[in-house]
């Protein structure tokens, strides 16, 4: 068994309790990890804000320097991650069109340089002979990050890489399910930076809402269900704290009639299933028009049949199991009430008959808004395929659900497709592709997917707060 220890203050603290990490290919425990309390998430406030002083006030280009001395530590260890990675979420080394732990540790090694390479600006908002008024951008102090399971070192490196380099400190919470490669990583980051500006605890909901609820907590940026985002909005309001809430997402892409289905089933499939559909913009909900819809659901149907799923550790695997027992059960309720509707199941439907956590890539066609599998995010390898026929009719639904994260439009006309991009609700929309994700575009949601962005200077701007500086001139 591995076995991962919190680190508040530079020093690693163990607890009277442990959890079990499972790994869900087998449904085996891999790795006992310390299992942290409120107390804990006290020491490692203590413990940031006695860090912060020194940080925030450090020269730039040291911090800078300091954060990308983690891009070669990384990258020394990468097979060791990348391993780590899958046992614990279960995905694929390689993966379907190379989504897997490989992307998900070189994705985390080219955020860091990224995010490094941004500068805190100071602006001019006014300049007269009397006076210059200046606009500078302030750390906020300590920031909370609550992870989730699906992305689990990539997610922390957008959470705290960009808290850092603004000039934070950072408590730091994984998902229960999936903590072992975030604790190597504040290991290594324990190795560069100075004891204190990154500090671990480790456990379930009590530690987070311990950390969203903290009145010596000024930020907290969380990923995770449109549910538990509520709650976190709710303790954040102890002491008015900031928010990033990066939350749900059930994604609809819309397919016009003059598509070349030969070159975009590919494409289609892989939007949909990469990560096994665990991605908050995984496109969740597709609409084809009438006169190619047969011929696309069969199409992509034909994927879900050949792609090989199995123990992400193998390498052939493209698919690997879902993540946890829980999430399993979601996704087998969903297609049992997509039966129970008369959903037509081109392929799959049921859970494969192995240890660990596996599902049938299932593709369903013949529903519609209203039922379970259209309206619920199923953060799974599952998706209903959709008719429709007319444009301004099928953009109404696409755009009837609470989340608004992302959406695409798939057409041969760009022209076309760029004017319906303005009609879709949602923070992001692709055309001709879905999912992918720029270290400087910025990334977010609108409706119940949440506030705030990750990623660029529109992301870095939310560690921080402006500070407007009048200089008299008199
Ligand atoms: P899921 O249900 O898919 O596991 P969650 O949104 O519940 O996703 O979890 C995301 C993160 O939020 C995890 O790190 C989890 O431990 C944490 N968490 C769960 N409940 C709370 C809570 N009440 N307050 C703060 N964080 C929480």
């Amino acid at each position: 068994m591995l076995h991962c220890d919190m680190i508040i203050g530079g020093e690693k603290i163990s607890a009277t309790d442990s959890f079990d990490v499972v790994n869900p290919a087998s449904g085996e425990a891999f790795a006992s990890c310390q299992l942290g309390t409120a107390n804990d998430v006290d020491a490692a406030v203590v413990a940031a804000r006695a860090a912060f002083p020194e940080w925030s006030s450090m020269a730039d280009e040291k911090r800078v320097e300091m954060i990308s001395a983690l891009i070669p530590a990384l990258e020394a260890r990468m097979p060791e991650f990348m391993q780590l990675v899958t046992q614990e979420s279960g995905k694929p080394m390689g993966g379907l069109n190379g989504v897997g732990s490989g992307m998900e540790v070189g994705g985390a090694m080219a955020w860091i340089g990224a995010t490094a390479a941004l500068k805190p600006t100071v602006e001019v908002a006014h300049e007269d002979d009397n006076v210059k008024i200046e606009v500078r951008r302030r750390p906020l102090g300590v920031v909370g990050s609550i992870t989730p399971w699906n992305w689990p070192l990539m997610i922390t490196i957008w959470h705290v890489i960009p808290a850092l380099r603004a000039g934070n400190t950072v408590v730091l919470k994984p998902s229960e399910y999936t903590p072992v490669a975030v604790t190597r990583f504040a290991e290594l980051v324990n190795e560069i930076l100075p004891p204190g500006v990154l500090n671990l605890v480790l456990g379930a909901g009590e530690v987070g809402s311990a950390i969203a609820s903290h009145t010596g907590i000024d930020k907290v940026v969380f990923t995770g269900s449109s549910r538990t985002g509520r709650r976190v909005m709710e303790s954040a309001s102890a002491n008015l704290k900031r928010l990033t809430l990066e939350l749900g997402g059930n994604d609809a892409g819309i397919v016009l009639p003059d598509i070349d289905i030969e070159a975009m089933a590919p494409k289609l499939f892989a939007a949909c299933f990469h990560n096994n559909g665990q991605t908050c913009a995984a496109l969740k909900r597709l609409y084809v028009h009438e006169s190619i819809y047969d011929e696309v659901a069969e199409a992509i149907a034909e994927q879900a049949r050949e792609v090989v799923v199995g123990d992400g550790l193998d390498e052939d695997t493209q698919l690997g199991p879902i993540q946890n027992l829980a999430q399993l059960e979601i996704v087998k309720s969903l297609a049992q009430d997509a039966k129970d509707q008369g959903g037509n199941f081109l392929t799959g439907g049921n859970q494969i008959d192995r240890p660990g956590y596996f599902f049938e890539p299932t593709v369903v066609t013949g529903l519609s808004n209203g039922s379970r599998l259209v309206d619920e995010e199923p953060f799974g390898p599952i998706v209903p395929i959709i008719k429709y026929s007319d444009i301004d009719e099928v953009l109404e639904r696409a755009n009837d659900s609470e989340s608004g994260l992302g959406g695409s439009i798939w057409s041969s006309d760009p022209e076309k497709a760029a004017e319906l991009v303005a009609r879709m609700e949602c923070g992001t929309v692709w055309v001709n592709d879905h999912a992918g994700l720029n270290p400087n575009a910025p990334f977010g949601g609108i409706k119940q997917s949440g506030f705030g962005v990750e990623f660029g200077d529109w992301g870095l701007e939310e560690f921080s707060a402006l500070q407007t500086v009048w200089l008299s001139k008199a």
